[in-house]
Parts: structure tokens; C-alpha cells; sequence
């Protein structure tokens, strides 16, 4: 697919609209990646009405395209736009619903091996405050997390699973759809961290059973920095109270805190509204895209970066999962990570570090420590893909 004339022709056309295309080799999408000129373009249109206005009547003059932000996510996502919050980042909107569930001494949390460790900080927190326990789930041979295990873990206790769809450190892409099927007939809230995989893997919260998803704006989505979001279903609101609430995300009634009854309680007023339009514009522009297409492309892409790696005799990729996403992580005998992503920037090419310490549990048992990662996207090239085979071996020689 990668390879046929239609796609090139399709590829050059949002390479046009990205001009650091032009001058960099970017494969750490994972990390942030390339916004579209439109995006770029409309979050300063807005920063600039706000040099002429004010910040408040320039919000005022955009209100209805602030509006259609929750609209446009809202259809990304299979949810209701009342079932949205715009944050400033995955972590912030992960948090918020985290800390909302009311932890009962006993209750259990389900996670898995490949768990962002941010998450991980939260949920053993919450162990030691409330008395709860975070239990892991096993893999199965693949490295996805086991369904069947978890199913025979699920009992009236478990109050939460907790998956990440796709984990920052390598190209697994998590079977939510099972899992989601299995917890739905459980009480377990279901809260899915599809910080990598928006903007990549298309995931619908219709079909998927999942009760809440968090993400980003500026890994796969492309949209500007500082910029999140969560969708959370209509039918579990009522069980989660925000730990942060302020004038707009509740009010006072008869000396009483009342809550909004839509996802916007979990956010506050203030918020960088130049910042929140360059977001929609990226939903839009990937709408535009087309997902499917995206989600082939990538994965096509990816899979052709995993065979072209494999033929270095000092490359070990290290990949796991019966599923694969655009992120390809590997190592080298001869020479750490941090070397080969800082020699390769000099060339041009961007990549990053994965360390342990960002998925700790899943790094320690497969005793990795720094793993170099090369996140592809839709506006990166087979030709890139040999660009960077080449300097990399010439680095490794
Ligand atoms: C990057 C990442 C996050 C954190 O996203 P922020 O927007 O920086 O908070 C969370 N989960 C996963 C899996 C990630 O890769």
C-alpha cells in the first residue's frame, strides 16, 4: 500500500501542508509530532484577535467554533459532544477522572504489564491512601494483556481497569475491544489511556464497552501543545466526583456544591483558546484525512521501518504485541540509545529515548533500560524510511 501511486500522490499533498517535511526526517510523532500549517495557522489568527480585542471578546467572536470543538472530538470518538472535556494535557485529563472515583477500602484496580508510569504513580497512590490494591494483569505469549486472565480476575471488587491502548515505549496496540466486552459485565468502571493511539487507530466508544478515554493533542492528533482532552460516557458520570471543580464546572445551591451534569465538570475556566482552536482544526484536519486510510498507512509505514530494521545485524527491535501501531522501538548492542537518537539528530532525523522509567513495570521485566523510539505517521515516507536505515547503519559501523 505504501508504495502504490495513489498513496504517494495522497502523501505528497500532506506533506505540502507540513513544511518542516521539507527539512527534517521526523519519526517521533510519538513524542509531538509535526502540526499541519492550518493548525499552526489557526492558532495564531486567534492570538492575534486577541491582541486587538482582548482575551474575553475574542472568545466571544470564536464561541461557536469553541463550540464545535466538543462536536468535532465528539464524532472522532463515537461519543455525544456532553460527553467531552477539553484539558491541557493526557495526564491532566487521566487524573481528573481517576481521582473522581470515591476508592472504598478493598476495592481492587486491574492493569497491565505496559502501563504508563505516570498512571502507575497515581493508582499506588491511591493504594496507599484508601487501602485499595493495583493488580496486574498477565500477557499473554504475544504481550497483549490476557483477556482470558482478566476475566477470571474480574469479581464485584474490581472497581476499575485501567489500560493503556497503546503504551509509549514500543508498537503494541492493546486489544481494548475484548477487554471491553469482558468488563462490561462487570461493575468496573473501564478507563483507557489512548494517549498514542488517537490521531492513529481509529476507536469508537460505542461499540468498545469503554466507560472513559483520555488523550493528548500533540502526539498523533497534531494539534498544538498543551492541549488534551477526555470523553467520558454519559451513564458513569453520576459515579464521579472531580477533585477540582471551580465557577464553571459547578455552582452553589442552598450552601450546596452542584456539578455540572455534563464532562465539562471536569474542567476549569481558564484556558489557552488559541491553543483549544488549533485542536479542533487538527480533529477536522484528520476527519479529512480519513482515519482508516491513517490508521493502514502508519501501520503499512511502520511494518516496513520493522523489516528494513531487522536486516542490521546489530539491531534487536523490540516490538511487542499480536498487534502493531506506528511506533518501532529497538536497541544496539554497540552503542546506547541516547547516542544513536542524538547522532541521528545531527543528521536530521528525529527519534527519541523510551527509559525505563516511563513504562517501568513492562521495561523491568523484559530487562530493557533505554530503547531507542522511530514513531512514523502518515506524512513520513518509504524514502525516509531508507534515508534513516542508511545513516543509522552508517552511525552503527
Ligand atoms: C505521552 C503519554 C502520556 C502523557 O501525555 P501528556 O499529554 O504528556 O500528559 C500518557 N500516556 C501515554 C501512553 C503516553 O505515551
Amino acid at each position: 500500500m505504501i508504495h502504490d501511486s495513489e498513496t504517494k500522490e495522497k502523501v505528497a499533498r500532506l506533506r505540502a501542508d507540513t513544511p518542516a517535511c521539507e527539512t527534517v526526517v521526523h519519526f517521533n510523532n510519538a513524542g509531538s509530532s509535526l502540526p499541519p500549517r492550518q493548525v499552526v495557522d489557526r492558532v495564531i489568527r486567534h492570538l492575534r484577535l486577541e491582541e486587538r480585542l482582548g482575551g474575553y471578546e475574542a472568545a466571544e467572536k470564536v464561541r461557536d467554533e469553541l463550540d464545535d470543538c466538543y462536536a468535532v472530538i465528539a464524532r472522532l470518538m463515537g461519543a455525544r459532544p456532553e460527553e467531552i472535556a477539553i484539558t491541557d494535557s493526557a495526564t491532566r485529563s487521566w487524573l481528573s477522572v481517576f481521582t473522581a472515583v470515591s476508592w472504598r477500602e478493598g476495592d481492587r484496580i486491574l492493569t497491565a504489564a505496559p502501563e504508563y508510569s505516570s498512571n502507575l504513580i497515581a493508582m499506588i497512590s491511591a493504594a496507599r491512601a484508601h487501602g485499595v490494591t493495583v493488580e496486574r494483569v498477565p500477557s499473554t505469549a504475544d504481550g497483549d494483556v490476557d483477556p482470558d486472565a482478566l476475566r477470571t480476575m474480574l469479581d464485584d471488587r474490581v472497581r476499575m481497569v485501567a489500560l493503556t491502548h497503546a503504551p509509549t515505549n514500543g508498537g503494541l496496540v492493546q486489544p481494548v475491544e475484548r477487554v471491553g466486552e469482558i468488563v462490561a459485565d462487570s461493575p468496573a468502571l473501564f478507563l483507557v489511556d489512548a494517549c498514542q493511539t488517537v490521531g492513529q487507530v481509529p476507536i469508537d466508544l460505542t461499540t468498545t464497552g469503554v466507560d472513559a478515554l483520555t488523550a493528548t493533542g500533540r502526539k498523533y492528533l497534531r494539534a498544538p501543545r498543551g492541549t488534551g482532552f477526555l470523553a467520558v460516557r454519559r451513564s458513569v458520570l453520576d459515579q464521579l466526583t472531580p477533585v477540582h471543580v471551580d465557577l464553571d464546572s459547578a455552582w452553589l445551591e442552598d450552601g450546596r456544591v452542584r456539578l455540572r451534569d455534563d464532562a465539562r465538570r471536569f474542567e476549569l475556566f481558564e484556558r489557552n483558546v488559541a491553543a483549544v482552536l488549533g485542536l479542533g482544526e487538527a480533529v477536522r484536519y484528520y476527519l479529512d484525512v480519513g482515519p482508516e486510510w491513517a490508521h493502514d498507512y502508519v501501520t503499512a509505514l511502520a511494518e516496513h521501518l520493522r523489516e528494513q530494521l531487522t536486516e542490521l545485524p546489530e539491531v534487536t527491535v523490540t516490538d511487542i504485541g499480536s498487534r502493531r501501531s506506528g511506533i518501532v522501538s529497538f536497541r544496539a548492542e554497540t552503542l546506547p540509545a541516547s547516542e544513536i537518537a542524538g547522532r541521528l539528530r545531527q543528521r536530521g532525523i528525529h527519534v527519541s529515548v523510551s527509559h525505563a522509567s516511563s513504562t517501568p513495570w513492562d521495561m523491568v521485566e523484559r530487562d530493557l533500560d533505554h530503547l531507542v523510539r522511530a514513531s512514523v505517521h502518515y506524512y513520513n515516507t518509504p524514502d525516509e524510511v531508507a534515508r534513516f536505515r542508511a545513516e543509522l547503519a552508517a552511525i552503527l559501523r
